[in-house]
């Protein structure tokens, strides 16, 4: 690891160029941020970063705007006389104890609810300190956008191979065939998988002969680009990936291959599937019988191929049984942990031990909710059950809320009835960068920095990602006010009971000693058995957050454990390489890597095969359905909710249109360009109606995360860019009820001219 040129030294240059990686999204793509004083005058790709190599999309280009930002805070706001008014910090904390902890002494914990937004694992001091916030908060009303996106993969990874945190990750630069259902990366950069400029990478695909099919019920841009792309009816997937499964028993085309002595169900799936033939479900999905078995027949037939599905084939009804099939197709076919199949990270962060398979297992439904009795899945409940839990009057009815990061108004089902619920809320306590359509009703603001301060390492999706890769960066700016490790400190000792004044340094060392003791008494720790004082005297000078880091890349896989392993990485050592390194591709982790209790991979779990009667029971209700189905789309210009002040990506034509098939339109009276009611079983909108072949009849689609235009947000340019909110429409009432996950795909709905 030969160290690179330093970044120019900015106290010597008047411009200079600032290395990182870009916060918002899973992709880590690595920025150059020209910078002139305290002003970003432009942001680039950074092609010396060895994983990104140059690419940023349209949002990345924008991380100037959004430190610059006028709408965004930079200091607490506390509730005065019903107004958000503008409070010190020590003013903001001592209205959260004076606040929050009688209520909670009064109520009880169950009473809070803690809400975890996407942003919070892409930076590092977060990813760093939810733990022991989650610790502090000591409630059992846990809520994070898992269960409006990928529980359903937590549960399949948990239960299939015994760790709810590993994800199959398709290899795409080594893939010979990549069969894609419910995914967009040319406008999401990938999901559940961290690959930068997913596009360039597809586009590498044909020459070494490769081949693309998507499934989806609209041709989206990455369909736009596949070599073969099939519309299929919404929420389908499971029915016509099981006829896939079905197919390889029924053709003789099951070759697990290595791991087949370690995996364990196949007979049992063999029964599942059988009624499911192509010819079964050719009507209900919308695909004829030929071309699913021929697809079924490519899948085996190719070299190396990955089965890989993601939102609109999980935030669906039988989201987790859709996860199920996709992974038993890439076991079957001997395409799990398989070069070019799909394969599991190794972050250099994490240590990896050559240990025989086993471990404990994974288990669900450990307690359950008050009102609805649904169990937790990975310590959460559903997101779509929280505004019954808010509502329900009774012993452990929530009264308060924690939200960190998060615009459940605009990103959980049923909107409306979650703002009303938020309205009414005792006590409120936000941890956001924006006044938006949830933290209007808060009591307290606790702003964050700027993305661009504070130190960063993609901890959550290095994890994640198709390449061994590390990269470090200091703060590009420093911020008045304190750093986000501080703020989330503070909380927790007010959560602790500790007082508003407490000293956040008791928390980080805390932490820092406790992970140092962990990492001693672990006798697989490559640090087993050293001087606490010695790890402790090592980490000296560092931040708080470089010294958790720093305990984590030493004695990680690829770490030096503090002087043991010579060439090993360390902070320091990734600190001389600001583009960051890339240590190689993903590499085979099975069977070691099992951790069912059996050490075995089980393609057939007691739970998944119980759900799989509410699947069965479902196919005759969803054949016979008739109405127009609603399905959600994702633009690369936006993030969700919270990209949308930011001028640059939301200028032009208003992109929060209904997407609807022209011989819909003209059966339902719709015109271009003209307004729709758009009704369901939750809400009603009017929205603008945009005409696309791109739709499969009987579909239509709306983007996510707008509607800006409500009273006591201060995000001025998303307000005059206000769009519809889609979650109006989608319902908290109905959920894929193993896994918690919200259905935010295929909504049955009612359209009609608006008059
Ligand atoms: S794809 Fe865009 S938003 Fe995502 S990390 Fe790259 S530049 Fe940032």
């Amino acid at each position: 690891m030969p160290a690179e040129s330093p970044p120019t030294d900015p106290s010597t240059s008047p411009t200079r160029t600032a290395y990182r990686t870009c916060p918002l999204c899973e992709a880590t793509c690595g920025v150059a941020l020209e910078i002139e004083g305290d002003r970003v005058l432009r942001v680039r790709g950074d092609k010396d970063d060895p994983f990104s190599r140059g690419f940023i999309c349209p949002k990345g280009s924008t991380l100037g705007e959004l430190h610059h930002d006028p709408d965004r805070l930079r200091g607490p706001l506390v509730r005065r006389n019903g107004r958000l008014e503008d409070a010190t910090w020590d003013e903001a904390y001592q209205a959260i104890e004076d606040g929050l902890m009688p209520l909670l002494e009064k109520e009880g914990r169950q009473s809070l609810a803690l809400l975890l937004g996407n942003p919070t694992t892409h930076h590092l001091a977060p990813a760093l300190y939810l733990r022991p916030l989650i610790m502090a908060a000591a409630t059992r009303n846990l809520y994070t956008a898992s269960t409006t996106d990928q529980m359903p993969q937590h549960v399949v990874s948990g239960l299939l191979w015994g760790n709810a945190g590993v994800f199959p990750l398709p290899d795409i630069d080594r893939t010979d065939y990549l069969l894609m259902l419910g995914a967009n990366p040319v406008a999401s950069n990938g999901s559940l998988v961290t690959a930068p400029d997913f596009p360039g990478r597809l586009k590498a695909m044909p020459a070494r002969g490769g081949k693309l099919v998507v499934i989806d019920p609209r041709r989206s841009e990455t369909a736009s680009r596949a070599d073969e792309h099939l519309f299929i009816r919404p929420g389908t997937d499971v029915y016509w990936l099981a006829s896939l499964v079905q197919t390889l028993f029924e053709d003789g085309l099951v070759s697990i291959g290595r791991l087949e002595p370690w995996v364990d169900g196949v007979d049992e799936i063999r029964s599942l599937v059988a009624p499911f033939t192509p010819e079964a479900v050719a009507e209900i999905c919308c695909i004829d019988a030929d071309t699913t078995r021929r697809i079924a027949h490519e899948v085996a037939g190719a070299a190396a191929a990955a089965v890989y599905g993601r939102i609109g084939a999980h935030t669906v009804e039988f989201g987790t049984a859709t996860a199920w099939m996709t992974a038993i197709l890439n076991v079957l076919t001997g395409n799990f942990d398989r070069a070019g199949g799909v394969m599991t990270s190794s972050p250099v962060t994490s240590p990896i031990h050559e240990r025989e398979p086993g471990g404990r297992g994974y288990k669900m439904g450990r307690w359950k909710s008050r009102v609805g009795q649904h169990p937790e899945v990975n310590g959460e409940f559903p997101a779509a059950t929280l505004a019954e839990e808010m509502e329900t009057p009774g012993e452990g009815q929530i009264k308060a809320a924690l939200t960190v990061a998060t615009n459940p108004v605009r990103s959980y089902p049923n909107s409306d009835r979650l703002d009303r619920a938020f309205a009414n809320l005792d006590f409120h306590v936000a941890v956001d960068i924006y006044v938006n359509e949830t933290t209007r009703h808060a009591d307290v603001i606790l702003p964050t920095p700027s993305p661009l301060a504070g130190e960063q390492y993609d901890l959550i999706f290095y994890a994640n990602a198709i390449r061994s890769v590390s990269k470090f960066s200091k703060g590009v700016f420093e911020e008045d006010g304190p750093s986000e490790e501080d703020i989330l400190a503070r909380l927790i000792s007010v959560l602790r009971g500790k007082g508003a004044k407490a000293d956040p340094r008791i928390v980080h060392d805390e932490e820092v000693e406790g992970l140092v003791d962990h990492l001693i008494g672990d006798p697989e720790s490559l640090i087993a058995g050293r001087d606490r004082e010695d790890i402790l005297k090592a980490l000296e000078g560092h931040s708080p957050v470089e010294k958790l880091l720093d305990l984590r890349l030493r004695t990680g896989w690829r770490g030096d454990g503090f002087g043991t392993v010579p060439g090993g990485i360390s902070l320091e050592k990734l600190a001389a390489h600001p583009h960051g390194v890339d240590l190689g591709p993903m590499v085979e982790r099975y069977p070691a890597r099992l951790e069912t209790a059996s050490g075995l991979l089980e393609l057939a779990p007691a739970p998944l095969v119980a759900d799989w009667e509410r699947v069965v029971a479902g196919f005759d209700r969803v054949r016979d359905a008739d109405q127009m189905l609603l399905i959600g789309r994702r633009h690369v210009r936006s993030n969700n909710s919270w990209m949308h002040n930011v001028e640059t990506l939301v200028k032009g034509r208003s992109r929060c249109t209904l997407l609807v098939h022209p011989g819909d339109a003209e059966r339902l009276g719709l015109l271009d360009g003209g307004d729709s009611i758009v009704k369901s079983r939750a809400g009603e909108l009017r929205v603008a109606v945009e005409t696309s072949d791109s739709m499969m009849p009987g579909v239509v689609s709306l983007p996510h995360g707008w509607g800006h235009d409500v009273d006591g947000i201060r995000m001025n340019v998303a307000a005059a860019h206000a769009g519809v909110p889609s979650n109006v429409l989608t319902d908290d009432r109905d959920f894929d009820t193993i896994s918690g996950n919200a259905i935010l795909n295929g909504i049955p709905v009612e359209i009609s001219a608006a008059t």
